[in-house]
């Protein structure tokens, strides 16, 4: 498979947040959203066996842990990534995969926890999101809406409204997207769209849904990469 990097960090983005996970970023995407922060991943890589992958999570993380298999979109190399991530699963990992949900995810291994990023208008990628997919979501899995406008915010709530999505996924998340480029200060100055503001809406509309934060681009300069 085309990998970017295997990297290990803290995960950032989900209710595993703050917990030190391997990444295996795969490389490519089929989508282009305005505030993408990754797209080094579009292109160029290394092929990787599923040998040489498990050897490189097993060194960066002996015994286990968490392992999120992400991009780009790691769900274009499906017929590599489904191997490697039952065999993670096998092998003793909690294994997350962060997908757009454009890609079907019904050959996804039970075990695997997905974190679906329902792209929003304001991403200039709404209308990714493939509806047979909600059939695939269990009570393990994670829903995420990056959100950059008062548009997006109302998106992601009728969204999770329409598809009764409190009752059938682990969590609903709602995340302000950060400047494309952000550099220097980690704080919400970064974000195009006011942690604050967000937060006074959810508790409005008293909304089912967490607020988010990329807590890797609270910690580390948002511009760093492998992190
Ligand atoms: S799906 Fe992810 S990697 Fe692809 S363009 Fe959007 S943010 Fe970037």
């Amino acid at each position: 498979m085309q990998i970017t990097e295997i990297y290990k960090s803290l995960q950032g983005e989900s209710t595993y947040a703050g917990l030190p996970c391997v990444f295996v970023r795969l490389t490519g995407c089929n989508l282009r959203c305005t505030w993408c922060d990754s797209e080094y991943t579009f292109h160029g890589g290394r092929k990787m066996s599923l040998p040489e992958v498990l050897d490189e999570v097993s060194r960066l993380s002996p015994g286990g842990g968490l392992v999120e298999i992400t991009g780009g979109e790691p769900m274009l190399q499906e017929r590599e990534v489904v191997p490697l991530m039952q065999t993670l699963v096998e092998t003793g990992h909690t294994v997350l995969l962060e997908t757009s949900g454009e890609r079907l995810l019904q050959r996804v291994p039970a075990a695997v926890i997905k974190i679906v990023d329902v792209k929003c208008p304001d991403s200039g990628e709404g209308d990714t999101f493939r509806d047979e997919n909600l059939e695939a979501l269990t009570t393990r899995d994670e829903v995420k809406f990056v959100l950059s406008s008062r548009r997006d915010y109302e998106f992601a709530r009728e969204f999770a409204n329409r598809h009764g999505l409190a009752g059938k996924v682990n969590a609903i998340l709602f995340s302000p997207a950060f400047r494309k480029n952000a550099s220097g200060a980690r704080d919400s100055s970064q974000c195009l769209l006011d942690p604050q503001e967000l937060a006074e809406w959810m508790i409005a509309d008293n909304v089912p849904a967490r607020l988010g934060l990329q807590l890797h681009k609270f910690i580390w300069d948002p511009a760093v990469k492998g992190v």
